[in-house]
């Protein structure tokens, strides 16, 4: 009987170390390594592309080795081609996107870290369908190289990276805090920590692990209410880790690394919108060093949630300033076409149909 498939290891799984000592096996110098990051990074799509690869190496590089474990299912433009999703399938089969958005001054990426979501919170599309798995490091780095092999030929670089997409980051770890250094290693994409945001639903020991790794990224929280009752129900592990400790040990982060804590808030029309949510939330940061996203809800099916209208976003904004708050809305991209991360994937899971990029 035929055992199952053995697919060549995607090249990014080795660590710097263990590449070079495959390298070294293979009668190569140890910086050969850091040609083929670089050439990674500059979106090489195969190892034939390594021009200053001795062709012996490349090939023996093309044996062994893939370029990427990723293969792209679906593709979906919106916002008139400034907003690019795509959906991956993973070895083994789960799939996950990831979503670049352009604008003036910078091309964010959002990134997914897990297949799935173990949170569950009720208003997200991710967290409708059973747990995945989480991704490995290289899984999730391979995300930002396929975003930063599509820019250059529009004349952009990939230059800030956001964990919003599918997966809570948090729950799975050491492969987030791996692949953060990755991208932002100079031999790879040198995306400076900074311009790396990590979301969390809120585990706390984790948020804490965080802040003594050295990285300095910015972290946001995903809040959505100001008072446990209510939050035990948006963000379910807040039954676990209830939000005064939440806001302790982000503010904690925040001093620790010198960075400026976001704080997400998805509006909920009726039910996080009100004037008593403005002002739980207004004593619940008042003075500390934090800025709070609006994020109006962007409607997904089978949820009992409703998106509230413009007129009481600007009522929600104004209430959350009144208390002395930074606040901005944040633009919803991509509402035109499948919205937020997680959502295109919601949908080819349900239409089983697949979209091709032109
Ligand atoms: N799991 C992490 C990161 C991924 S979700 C977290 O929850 O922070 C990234 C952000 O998108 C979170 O703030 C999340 O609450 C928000 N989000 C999820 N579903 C949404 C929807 N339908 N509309 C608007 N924002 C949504
Ligand atoms: Fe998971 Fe974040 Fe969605 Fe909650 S909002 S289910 S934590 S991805």
């Amino acid at each position: 009987m035929n055992g199952p498939v053995t697919e060549r290891p995607a090249i990014l799984s080795l660590s710097a170390k263990a590449l070079e000592e495959w390298l070294a096996e293979h009668g190569a110098p140890a910086y050969r390594r850091k040609q083929v990051w670089g050439w990674m990074a500059r979106g090489a799509a195969s190892f034939d592309e390594m021009r200053d690869i001795p062709k012996p190496l490349r090939t023996d590089l093309d044996r062994e080795f893939r370029i990427t474990s990723l293969r792209q299912v679906a593709v979906s433009q919106a916002d008139s081609g400034l907003t690019t999703k795509t959906l991956y399938e993973l070895d083994g089969g789960h799939s996950v996107e990831s979503v670049v958005m352009r604008y003036a001054d910078r091309s964010t990426l959002c990134i997914s870290s897990q297949a799935g979501c173990p949170i569950g919170c009720p208003f997200c599309a991710t967290g409708k369908f059973p747990f995945g798995r989480n991704l490995k490091a290289h899984e999730i780095v391979e995300q930002a190289l396929d975003a930063a092999r599509m820019l250059p030929a529009e004349g952009r670089r990939l230059s800030h990276v956001v964990f919003m997409g599918m997966g809570e980051p948090m729950a799975n770890y050491q492969a987030v805090v791996e692949s953060v250094r990755r991208i932002s290693d100079v031999d790879l994409l040198g995306i400076s920590p900074r311009r790396i945001v990590v979301s969390t639903s809120g585990l706390i020991p984790r948020i804490a692990q965080l802040g003594d790794e050295k990285l300095a990224v910015t972290l946001a929280i995903s809040l959505h209410a100001a008072r446990d009752d209510l939050r035990d129900v948006l963000v379910p592990i807040n039954r676990k880790y209830p939000v005064a400790e939440l806001v302790a040990s982000a503010q904690a982060y925040g001093v620790k690394t010198g960075r400026r804590v976001s704080y997400e808030w998805v509006l909920l029309a009726g039910v996080n919108d009100t004037e008593r949510d403005a002002r739980e939330l207004g004593v619940l940061l008042r003075g500390k060093l934090a800025h709070v996203n609006l994020i109006p809800f962007n409607p997904v099916e089978d949820t009992p949630y409703e998106a509230p209208d413009r007129a009481s976003v600007r009522r929600f904004k104004e209430l959350v300033q009144a208390e002395g708050l930074n606040v901005t809305v944040r633009d919803t991209r991509g509402r035109d076409a499948d919205a937020a991360c997680g959502q295109l994937h919601e949908r080819v899971m349900r239409e089983r149909q697949t979209v091709t990029a032109s």
